[in-house]
């Protein structure tokens, strides 16, 4: 028994949780035109959506923990096994999985800055130090810099290609010469949310990264692969990861029991059963990509390169007063505090409806 005079009158909670940021998302609201969370515009198809449906049935028993229909699927896609393959709650609770995996409180977790948001986040909730390195001066992954980080304290490096949320991708050559550089104890983890965007347009074919295949011999390199992106499922969480059996194995202890859910598992499956029709919808996205991106260029912004399904633009202190206008005009993007904003490409009304805004005098005399 304690001695309540003595003991504390509130709920001890963590205190160094207390200097965590919590993660932001993207906000909406009904009739906005949502630019702001790299989500797909059109909805998922029919045929996802009824077995959806007839999935839905059947949630009065628990999903299948292991995920096993939807690892052989995509085992079956890469041509590989199950054992080099997990699901997760969404790639991002991946990501925390990997870190809870591999760092003890104070190793060190390395990542370009800027990158995904939730990076430092999931390293600070592991008790973890983040280490950001920043990005070079074409916004892209500096990998020497990088790998000057390296301390023996890293165990974890995030290199996340193409890039959020500048768009930029690393190609395969830089790729190789870099995880060939890095000790093998350290983890790298090529997160590719966003891979199906990639085109060898603007990029040689020879030096298209993929990370399943640069991965498949190197036992310390895992890839993250999500369905929120080209495949269209981001409410329904799902997303996976393909790598050494070992790490895949130990990712299991660190999963929330049941948390990729029977309906998210479903659909996967459908999905990846109609992916030529999925695949085939981001022809349109990239050319509307280039569209957008050669009419901000014309227009004099600064806009990288970029692989992903949204772009980029570099508006330095004018970023909140572009991203507030922009709303005004009922147009949401992701405005990041005095660099810049990350526009999703949307379908051409949407895009058009953006363009609309960037062109005007309004915003290209901010
Ligand atoms: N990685 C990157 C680079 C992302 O941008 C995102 C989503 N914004 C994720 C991972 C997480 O995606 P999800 O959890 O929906 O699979």
């Amino acid at each position: 028994v304690t001695d309540s005079a003595s003991s504390p009158s509130t709920v001890q909670l963590r205190p160094d949780l207390t200097t965590i940021p919590v993660y932001v998302p993207g906000k909406s609201w009904p009739g906005a035109i949502k630019l702001a969370s790299n989500e797909t515009s059109p909805p998922p198809l029919p045929s996802v959506v009824s077995a959806i449906a007839e999935a839905a049935a059947g949630v009065n028993r628990y999903p299948d923990n292991g995920a096993v229909a939807v690892r052989e699927a995509l085992a079956a896609k890469f041509a590989t096994t199950v054992e080099r393959i997990a699901v997760g709650c969404g790639s991002v609770s991946l990501c925390q999985q990997l870190v809870l995996a591999t760092c003890s409180p104070g190793d060190e977790v390395v990542f370009a800055w800027r990158s995904f948001e939730a990076y430092p986040l999931v390293a600070l909730v592991a008790g973890a130090t983040p280490v950001r390195v920043p990005l070079d001066n074409e916004h892209r992954h500096d990998l020497d810099a990088m790998l000057a980080a390296i301390t023996d304290r890293t165990r974890l490096i995030f290199v996340c290609n193409p890039n959020n949320p500048t768009g930029t991708a690393v190609g395969r050559s830089a790729l190789e010469k870099f995880l060939d550089a890095v000790p093998p104890h350290i983890l790298v983890v090529l997160d590719e949310a966003y891979v199906e965007y990639f085109r060898p347009d603007g990029f040689d074919p020879e030096d298209m990264p993929d990370g399943v295949a640069i991965g498949r011999d190197r036992d310390n390199v895992i890839v993250l692969r999500t369905f929120s992106k080209a495949y269209g499922l981001a409410g329904l969480r799902i997303g996976y990861a393909v790598g050494s059996p070992q790490v895949i194995a130990t990712l299991s202890k660190v999963y929330i029991p049941f948390s990729c859910n029977s309906l998210a598992q479903t659909a996967a499956l459908a999905s990846l059963a109609a992916q030529d029709e999925l695949l085939a919808r981001t022809n349109q996205v990239v050319a509307e990509r280039e569209r957008v991106r050669e009419a901000l260029l014309s227009a004099g912004y600064t806009v990288p390169e970029t692989q992903a399904n949204f772009v980029w633009i570099n508006l330095g202190d004018s970023t909140e007063k572009f991203a507030q206008h922009c709303a005004a005009a009922g147009v949401l993007v992701r405005p990041f505090s005095s660099e810049g904003v990350r526009v999703t490409i949307g379908d051409p009304d949407e895009n058009d409806a953006f363009l609309a805004f960037a062109l005007s005098e309004g915003a290209t005399s901010l």
